[in-house]
């Protein structure tokens, strides 16, 4: 077969198990992609050629045993590197980890090696997952590919890039601010963040542990979906993992492809446009509207007027977390051990080490939640902060009560040029202003490619639905993905220009 790299992860099975292909060679084809476009792209910090390879003739020599296997089995997948994978270096983008070898697996991974889907590799991110455009990373720019010069969004860059460029038909996202869904709305992929405890966050390298989520970053929604319910389910690792199973969401996806939207009712969030945002994105989002209302959808407007502090109230809980996850990052236990030359004490070790392992953003967010938490601050700041998440959580309810799902531009704007924002914290922040809200209140959210803007850029529409409810994400961004690609005359990716191979 050719072209197996284009192939969406849900057909890719298909002939999996039909026998048309082998994992081997699906894998193969895979490896042979990111050899010919990583010198552009960087989306990959390592590639785990052996392990894939050694997974694939695995899974194929299973599958002619005729042992029954997993849906998504054979098919290939990338990981971003702030999961822990046994045998697999494992750095969170970031220098002080740099050689560490995890002595075990997150349960996704888990879950994704008992179902028999290669690992093709770690993929790249803002150190820490801090950023909104993988420039962060202390190993090197990710590239979009839809244009080389631009970001791929952060902070999940290397898993977006990896998988708009063909190099991964899955991908493992985590999304703390936004980091799934905003790479996916500026590569023209689909990018999912589950309610808060519906995917395992055991063996996640925490950045804020009451926002982070792991996810699917795919090419097509129910490439999301199969991949979610893969992924999805109650850990008895994980406190905050939920007790209650997954709704059916690849079948949610299915039905929403029907694109019959009756008794839907869609709320559009007056707070989440308008100023600040694209001309280009606005027009894309409003284009998406109508196609949604022309499939029976009942289109609201819903006001959420605490959104507008949902920034500043993050920028306190996610830094205050922060740095109290980073605080074992001494030099003592894992990855770099700086040993100054005169006086070498424990605490002028741990000094140096955190002072050469850990980048600008890092130290920035360290200070700011240190002092956030600090004995005189922490009412003011940090108290203020969580009474102002409640607010946001209200907000929300009580816009659920008008509409079964909510829906916004992902982002602000399409990609940005590498070294735009880069000094410019504010600016870089301001990114994730439509995504935020959605971790303040650990409901799910869903980025899907909605045309491209006047610059020729992907443009991204987000749907949210009540905690638990993901399978509506499903429904109405599939039932959008079919109708834009009725308009198109195939997927958006299509039209991204072609990558020069080496
Ligand atoms: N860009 C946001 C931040 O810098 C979101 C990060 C994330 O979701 N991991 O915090």
């Amino acid at each position: 077969m050719s072209d197996l790299t284009r192939l969406s992860a849900a057909a890719l099975a298909d002939a999996l198990s039909s026998g048309e292909t082998s994992s081997v060679e699906a894998t193969q084809a895979h490896l042979d992609r990111i050899a010919a476009v990583e010198g552009a792209v960087h989306a990959f910090l390592h590639v785990s050629t052996d392990e894939a390879l050694a997974t694939a003739a695995d899974v194929d020599a299973r599958r002619a045993a005729g042992e029954q296997l997993h849906a998504l089995a054979g098919v290939p997948i990338a990981v971003k590197d702030v999961v822990v994978t046994q045998g697999l270096p494992t750095t969170a983008g970031s220098k002080i980890l740099e050689g560490w070898v995890p002595p075990y697996d997150a349960t996704l991974v888990e879950k994704i090696k008992a179902a028999g889907l290669p690992i093709l590799g770690k993929t790249n991110m803002d150190e820490f997952a801090m950023g909104s455009s993988t420039e962060h990373s202390a190993y090197g720019n990710t590239h979009n590919p839809w244009d080389l010069d631009r970001i791929p969004g952060g902070s999940g860059g290397g898993s977006a890039a990896a998988v708009a460029a063909y190099e991964a038909p899955l991908a493992i996202g985590t999304d703390t601010g936004g980091s799934i869904r905003q790479p996916a709305a500026v590569t023209g992929t689909v990018g999912v963040k589950p309610t808060y405890g519906g995917v395992s966050r055991y063996g996640l390298i925490a950045l804020a542990s009451s926002l982070d989520q792991a996810g699917p970053v795919t090419r097509t929604v129910l490439d999301s979906a199969l991949l979610h319910e893969l992924i999805g389910g109650h850990d008895p690792r994980d406190s905050t993992s939920l007790a209650e199973p997954l709704p059916a969401l690849v079948a949610a996806a299915r039905l929403g492809a029907a694109a019959d939207l009756s008794g839907v009712r869609v709320g559009v969030i007056t707070e989440l446009q308008g100023e600040g945002y694209q001309p280009g994105v606005l027009a894309r989002f409003e284009e998406s509207l109508e196609l949604l209302r022309g499939a029976g959808a009942e289109i609201v407007e819903v006001s959420c007027p605490r959104f507008t502090y949902a920034l500043a109230a993050y920028y306190l809980i996610l830094p205050a977390e922060a740095s109290s996850n980073l605080a074992k990052f001494d030099g003592m236990r894992f990855g770099l051990r700086v040993i100054p030359d005169d006086n070498p004490t424990a605490e002028r070790v741990m000094s140096a080490t955190r002072g050469q392992g850990f980048g600008d953003e890092v130290k920035r967010r360290i200070i700011l939640g240190t002092y956030a938490l600090s004995a005189g601050y922490y009412d003011a700041y940090y108290g203020s902060a969580q009474k102002v998440r409640t607010l946001i959580q209200r907000d929300f309810a009580a816009a659920f009560e008008k509409a079964d799902v909510l829906v916004s531009p992902t982002a602000p704007t399409t990609a940005f040029k590498l070294g735009e924002k880069l000094d410019d914290p504010l600016a870089m922040y301001l990114n994730d202003v439509a995504t935020i809200p959605a971790n303040l209140a650990g409901v799910p959210g869903l980025s899907l490619p909605s045309g491209l803007s006047d610059d020729g850029l992907p443009v991204g529409f987000q749907v949210l639905a009540p905690a638990k409810a993901d399978d509506r994400l499903y429904r109405v961004g599939a039932a959008l993905e079919a109708l834009l690609e009725n308009e198109w005359g195939g997927p958006l990716l299509g039209r991204a220009p072609e990558l020069e191979t080496r």
